[in-house]
């Protein structure tokens, strides 16, 4: 494959959200979980040994949780803009809903800001946090369940904003009900019975927040096979600890052992997807330099060919110029003498109508690659396009007991392109294959056109050979002009195959046929993309 080919336009957007996990992201998981399992059960006997004296610690972590989670919500905005799922939208909305409660909690947890003249009660601090518990989950559950769509392009800066201005309003509201019924009506007072033990509705909390989790997690292991649905699992299975630590083996008591435990659970829980998209966001951004790299290095490449096509093509005229003129000067002298010789100076002009018909062959020659009318593009069916092109090239007969299959996608919309050039292009490339499968018995020989529609609006066309396939060596010359390994050949076609292919937006790329021959294969953007990237470009 030549560097390019590693590029061809099958290939996906590489994000965080439709990478495919590997095993050892896996691993790496799995072993995160085990060794939160194995600090819960260490620490498990000493769990309701109180550590009152570190309350003023509470501020820090506080603080750490709700600007982690406030740029991970960020980040997923981020990639929000470039994907456009809706999902990932949620999800984003779910971190900024969690890292945003985290400041009412911590302002109105007893104790910690007194000094500063706040306190707000006992029963507020609960009652956020029962809120982050249960909504949390909530939206990592609507993530793992809705259906991945796509929204619209042009709606994305308001489907953000509207997300961002709901989730703050919801805890604007929400502080000031809670707020208000901490000072007065005292509706929730069975959160706490005092500012460190749990009353009889905060017990039941954990209990639903287990629920909420576990659904989570067998949601998103049921659906999802993406780097980010397998660290989701992580961050519900760390949450899952937390609760277990804070509510059940310290006993719900603030302070506690367990419940400090518990809150670093948090911290890790709230850190993993933020760690996992930066270094994923590294790891992305180097691929895409590489891919970026090896691009620019094909493009020149092709650069250095166009120059070498100028300086050939200047050449091969020059030489019947050149020529053109010495005759043409000698038919002068022969014509000047005071007996000019009528039959030298015939045979010179002779020689200046040969000459001109050579440069003639070359200029026609090179026009036929880029004829007229190369502008003029319209919607084009493929299949169409092809079987046309089959019908006259008539591969059957020349294949002798060999077979041809056209397996043609009847569901591949339709391209925007210049018909004649290709149907050259298709030509070109159906010739290439009969001419590569002539050493070959005839019945081992096979040529399989086949068209599909991919899911980045484009559709692939791909000319399947059982020739002796691309020969190692000179893969990388195959496209360069004057490039040829048959005595007639004019190594031309596969450049010409490869220019067009890339001025009508799309990729021409080459790989192995098995168990042998090459497949040349090409990807053309459908309308529906075009249309997209002129409105882009408006
Ligand atoms: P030409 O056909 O005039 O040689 P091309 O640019 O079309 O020029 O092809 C350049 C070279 O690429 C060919 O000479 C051949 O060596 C190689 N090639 C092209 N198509 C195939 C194929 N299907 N199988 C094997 N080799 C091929």
């Amino acid at each position: 494959m030549t560097p390019s080919s590693d590029l061809s336009a099958g290939e996906p957007l590489l994000l965080l959200s439709n990478t495919a996990r590997r095993q050892v992201q896996f691993w790496l998981a799995g072993s995160m979980l085990a060794i939160s399992v194995l600090v819960l059960v260490l620490i498990a006997p000493y769990a309701g040994h109180s550590l009152t004296n570190l309350v003023v610690v509470l501020p820090a972590y506080a603080a750490a949780v709700l600007v982690i989670e406030l740029v991970t919500s960020t980040l997923l905005l981020a990639l929000f803009y470039v994907q456009r799922s809706r999902a990932i939208l949620v999800l984003a909305a779910g971190y900024l809903f969690s890292g945003t409660l985290v400041a009412p909690w911590v302002l109105t947890f007893p104790g910690v800001f007194s000094s500063l003249g706040i306190d707000e009660g006992i029963q507020s601090a609960a009652a956020f946090a029962a809120l982050k518990r249960l909504g949390f989950p909530l939206f990592i559950l609507a993530y793992a369940v809705l259906p991945d769509r796509q929204l619209a392009r042009r709606w994305v800066t308001f489907w953000i904003t509207a997300a961002v201005a709901s989730v703050l309003a919801f805890i604007a509201m929400a502080s000031w009900l809670i707020l208000a019924d901490d000072s007065g009506l005292r509706l929730s007072s069975a959160f706490m019975t005092d500012a460190f033990t749990p009353g009889l509705l905060w017990r039941a909390i954990p209990a639903l927040a287990i629920a909420l989790y576990l659904a989570g997690i067998v949601a998103l292991a049921a659906r999802r096979r993406t780097i980010l649905d397998l660290w989701l699992v992580v961050v519900l299975g760390t949450l899952l600890i937390e609760i277990i630590q804070i509510s059940y083996l310290g006993a719900g008591v603030r302070m506690s052992l367990g419940w400090w435990a518990g809150r670093l659970y948090g911290l890790i829980s709230a850190s993993i997807i933020l760690v996992v998209m930066l270094s994923e966001t590294i790891a992305v951004y180097a691929r895409l330099s590489r891919a970026t790299a090896a691009e620019r290095r094909a493009r020149q490449n092709r650069l250095t060919a166009m120059e070498a096509l100028s300086a050939t093509i200047a050449h091969e005229v020059n030489q019947p110029l050149g020529s053109m003129v010495t005759n043409a000067n000698a038919g002068l002298r022969w014509l000047d003498k005071p007996q000019p010789a009528l039959d030298e100076a015939r045979a010179a002009m002779r020689r200046i109508v040969e000459e001109g018909h050579r440069a003639n062959k070359v200029v026609s020659s090179i026009r036929t690659m880029f004829m007229k009318g190369t502008r003029e593009r319209t919607p084009l069916d493929l299949n169409l396009l092809i079987e046309q092109v089959v019908k006259q090239a008539g591969p059957e007969a020349r294949l002798g007991h060999g077979a041809v299959t056209l397996d043609l996608d009847c569901q591949a919309p339709f391209v925007i392109g210049n018909a004649i050039q290709l149907q050259q292009v298709v030509a070109n490339l159906i010739d290439n294959a009969l001419e590569a499968m002539r050493p070959v018995p005839a019945r081992q020989r096979r040529l399989r056109i086949a068209t599909r529609a991919s899911e980045h609006n484009e559709v692939v066309v791909s000319i399947e050979d059982t020739g002796p396939g691309l020969d190692p060596a000179t893969l990388d010359r195959i496209f360069e002009p004057f490039f040829t390994t048959k005595a007639d050949g004019m190594g031309m076609g596969l450049m010409f195959c490869r220019s067009t292919i890339e001025a009508h937006g799309g990729r021409l790329w080459t790989s192995p046929h098995t168990p042998q021959g090459a497949v040349f294969a090409f990807s053309l953007p459908t309308t529906l993309q075009s249309l997209m990237a002129q409105e882009d470009s408006a």
